[in-house]
């Protein structure tokens, strides 16, 4: 689960890692009453959205006055803000960051992510922090620092030290980076991070050390037991019909293809988005609804699917164990029912109560399409939507 950069410092702050002072605001006369409880100038206006790169995009400028406060506000608040990781669609900017502006002799790049290859923290850190990390990893990645953390030893201070050493800090600020180091740590496991990204963490002129970004990711599954942090989660920045489908416990993705499909288990859905891609055809969601799906999952996963324009045709890929194909069948029957199927559907179906199901279907007289197997099934999708 990600939340904004705004809350993700807030939470910083809870934990002494030092940030900007800094207010979120919804509109630009907030913008300007936020800038002059700031004190002076520069104030810099971020656009906060759930995606980095926002700077190259526009959505983060400096301003040097109260003009140019409201001017920025008024840009950015409403923009439909197209970074490299927004997709070409963008993302519309509901919220901003109005932040004291700092002075910044270095921009430096530091983060925490779960490994799982060696099952511990890993820290990265660089000399080359700013706006160019991707091309510091791709082009010279030996000035990546990396160091591994056993969670149950916790951080060491040798590490601290050989994160700071390889920054290069000056002594000055090696106390101080240490500290922050240790806390962020801290919070990374308090709350069940999977990533904490600061980029650019700065080094002032008087040798300070600040995050002037905040990127966090929390481990979803984990969130049960952060109710708080629940509190934090943004619906406007996630996809709706993923919104819908997380509802239904349904395990749904969106992609951009045109192939809908409605399998049982992440595996099973995994092989069939390779199996449509074989055939010619590019899927459009993944969506899984899971080894017990009642019929009323059913119907809910063949309601999404359907309502999204970009969609085709379905392919329907059943496995039989837990789920049964009858229970399966009914769910479909009344999804389409409900809701009218108008596009075509292959279905391929295997396992548990397969005949009792493929009746269901034949009797309903809905106009699927049925498939003997696996190559017949993608094949027949790729015609449809050719
Ligand atoms: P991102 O582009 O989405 O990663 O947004 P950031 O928060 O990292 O801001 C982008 C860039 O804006 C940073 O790398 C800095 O160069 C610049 N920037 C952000 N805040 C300040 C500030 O307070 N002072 C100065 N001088 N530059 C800033
Ligand atoms: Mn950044």
């Amino acid at each position: 689960m990600k939340i904004h950069e705004y809350q993700a410092k807030e939470l910083f702050r809870q934990y002494n890692v030092p940030v900007p002072q800094g207010k979120a605001v919804f509109s630009v006369e907030e913008a300007k009453e936020a800038a002059s409880g700031l004190g002076g100038f520069p104030v810099v206006v971020k656009a906060q959205i759930h995606a980095g790169g926002r700077g190259k995009g526009g959505g983060v400028k400096l301003a040097a006055s109260m003009e140019e406060v409201e001017s920025f506000a008024s840009d950015i608040l409403g923009m439909t803000l197209v970074t490299h990781q927004t997709g070409p669609e963008g993302r519309l900017v509901q919220k901003l960051l109005v932040e004291a502006g700092q002075q910044i002799e270095k921009e430096l790049y530091l983060s925490l992510l779960v490994d799982r290859a060696t099952a511990s923290v890993v820290i990265m850190a660089s000399r080359d922090g700013g706006m160019n990390i991707e091309d510091v990893a791709a082009n010279t990645p030996e000035r990546i620092i990396k160091v591994q953390v056993d969670p149950l030893m916790g951080i060491q201070g040798y590490q601290l030290r050989q994160v700071g050493f390889g920054l290069e800090l000056p002594a000055a600020a090696m106390k101080q980076f240490s500290q922050l180091l240790a806390n962020l740590y801290k919070f990374f496991i308090a709350n069940d991070c999977s990533l904490v990204e600061i980029n650019p963490l700065i080094l002032t002129f008087d040798d300070q050390v600040m995050a002037l970004d905040a990127k966090v990711d929390f481990d979803s599954n984990a969130m049960y037991r952060h109710k708080n942090l629940m509190e934090l989660r943004d619906l406007d920045e996630e996809d709706p019909m993923e919104v819908e489908a997380s509802k239904y416990n349904l395990n749904y993705i969106n992609l951009d293809g045109n192939v809908g499909n409605i399998v049982n288990g992440a595996g099973l859905a995994m092989a069939t988005m390779d199996i449509i891609k074989n055939a010619g055809a590019t899927p459009a969601n993944f969506m899984d609804v899971g080894g017990g799906a009642s019929s009323e999952q059913v119907e809910n996963a063949f309601k999404i699917i359907l309502a999204d324009e970009k969609v085709k045709a379905v392919l329907i890929n059943i496995f039989g164990g837990i789920l049964r194909c009858d229970n399966f069948a009914q769910g479909v029957v009344d999804a389409a029912q409900k809701t009218g199927i108008n596009i075509p559907v292959v279905v391929r179906m295997e396992g548990t109560n397969v005949d009792e199901g493929k009746k269901i279907l034949n009797d309903a007289n809905l106009g699927l399409t049925s498939a003997v197997d696996l190559a017949d099934a993608a094949q027949k999708i790729a015609t449809a939507v050719s």
